[in-house]
């Protein structure tokens, strides 16, 4: 009995251990058809204009109007730029490839940082591969045929018969049908299937136009023959990345890599053989290129090597659509002794929309810590709502969002289903934010080592 309940608890820990991250409450954008910015939707609270802005980039992704072009998020700390970035990924069919890194990703040791770039590129670079399925003599294959919709007939059926010998689909079709009404049937010519005795009458095409299906009676189907070079062959469509492709062609790697994530370099002519391919395929109509989105954090991080790089990159017409964010003001160019804004070439940053993002409100800070608070399930009584915001206007919503955690592990200690005011700042004595551990290191920094302020005030005064 013991050992029962034991086995129960576990199970019930198990399913309770669900990492919760920093975006998770993010389902989307939370904009209305006319990209207008619902105020909460989605789990977005606020930020409207930058919304509706990065909406506006998503149709232009979607409508295939945009490639190699650019988006720099920019704001301060905590403002919800890489927020609108996951909702955009969220947004995006999933099809759209949307890969995702820090700058500071880039510098290993593994790889050259203009090997991690490109790769980052080729994550956001889909390929829609269309596959012509081969029929295997004697094998049954099911064909879908489209029938005209109107009264009684209903809008889609299967017919099963077995292959002769290696054929397209439109030709099974047809011969099946023939074999039915033992007449020659044209594509596009429409059939009527007597329910109850199975004849078969050929109605030809113009009967498609003429849609007359009551004259035929009600216990009538119909079935129109496939129409059009579409509809001659089967095809399964394959949804891939460029950078997969890579993996799987790169000899030394093979494609369990893909798992390990550990890809190392891969060599160009590998990729240059690749990429003929697939200008072969997308001219013989095999392949399409589905630009998507390639997402940098912290986008000062990266160097003016890697800043030359994604200039050229952009021009490339496979690029994916470029989104960076960065927290920084007027600050050096890595690499150089430059300084611009967001620490971004003046000849990139020209070539990137901008978006920025504001500060929040008392009252946006209030919904979205309420928005966490409930997906990482815990409840607050409402003046420890108002207590968390005001920790958040006074140090910052990161703070805030994790005092959350802290505060309902102590309000779990003393048994209570609720975090009240006295957990928050018990939490809040324990877990100290920016400015009093600043203000700690002030008062006591000459018992910490290689201690550098006195400089800095010096600098200051
Ligand atoms: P940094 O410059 O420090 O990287 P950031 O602008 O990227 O900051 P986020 O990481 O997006 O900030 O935001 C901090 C936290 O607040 C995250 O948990 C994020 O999901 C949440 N958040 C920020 N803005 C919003 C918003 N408008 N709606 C809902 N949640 C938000």
């Amino acid at each position: 009995m013991a050992g029962e309940v034991r086995v129960n608890s576990e199970i019930r820990d198990l399913t309770r251990i669900e990492r919760i991250g920093a975006h998770s409450h993010i389902r989307g954008l939370g904009l209305d058809d006319a990209l207008e910015a619902r105020k909460v939707s989605q789990g977005m609270v606020g930020q409207v204009q930058a919304r509706r802005a990065a909406g506006v980039i998503l149709q232009m992704i979607k409508d295939g109007k945009i490639a190699g072009r650019g988006v720099l998020l920019a704001g301060q700390p905590g403002t919800g730029k890489t927020a609108i970035a996951m909702g955009m990924a969220k947004a995006l069919s999933e099809e759209t490839p949307f890969a995702m890194m820090a700058a500071s990703e880039i510098f290993s040791l593994e790889m050259s940082k203009t090997e991690a770039l490109t790769q980052a590129f080729r994550k956001a670079i889909g390929v829609r591969i269309k596959e012509e399925t081969e029929l295997i003599e004697g094998e049954v294959v099911e064909i879908e045929i489209e029938r005209p919709t109107a009264g009684n007939v209903s809008k889609t059926g299967k017919l099963t018969m077995k292959t002769t010998e290696m054929e397209t689909i439109y030709d099974l079709g047809t011969k099946m049908i023939e074999a039915l009404t033992k007449e020659k049937v044209q594509a596009g010519d429409v059939i009527a299937i007597d329910k109850a005795s199975g004849k078969i009458t050929r109605l030809g095409r113009s009967f498609a136009r003429s849609r007359d299906y009551d004259a035929m009676g009600p216990a009538t189907r119909f079935v129109q023959c496939p129409e059009g070079e579409l509809q001659k062959r089967k095809e399964v469509v394959h949804s891939v990345t460029l950078h997969e492709i890579d993996v799987i062609n790169s000899r030394t790697q093979g494609f369990l890599a893909l798992f390990a994530g550990d890809t190392g370099e891969i060599r160009s002519e590998v990729r240059e053989q690749i990429d003929s391919k697939i200008a072969q395929w997308r001219e013989e109509g095999k392949a399409d290129i589905i630009p998507g989105v390639l997402f940098i954090d912290e986008v000062h991080m990266l160097d003016v090597e890697c800043f030359s790089y994604l200039n050229r990159a952009l021009e490339n017409d496979l690029a994916p659509i470029l989104v960076v964010a960065s927290n920084r003001g007027i600050t050096k160019i890595r690499g150089t002794n430059y300084m611009s804004p967001h620490g971004i070439p003046i000849d990139l940053l020209d070539r990137l929309l901008i978006i920025s993002t504001q500060p929040y409100t008392e009252k946006e800070l209030h919904t979205i810590l309420e928005i966490r608070a409930e997906e990482e399930d815990v409840e607050l009584t409402e003046d420890a709502k108002d207590l968390l915001t005001k920790i958040g206007v006074e140090t910052s919503l990161r703070y805030a969002i994790h005092l959350i955690t802290a505060a309902s592990l102590v309000a779990s200690k003393r048994k209570a289903p609720k975090v009240e005011v006295a957990d928050l700042g018990r939490a809040y004595e324990l877990f100290v934010d920016i400015k009093r551990s600043t203000q700690f290191m002030m008062e006591y920094q000459e018992q910490y080592m290689f201690n550098e302020v006195p400089e800095m005030e010096d600098a200051h005064a």
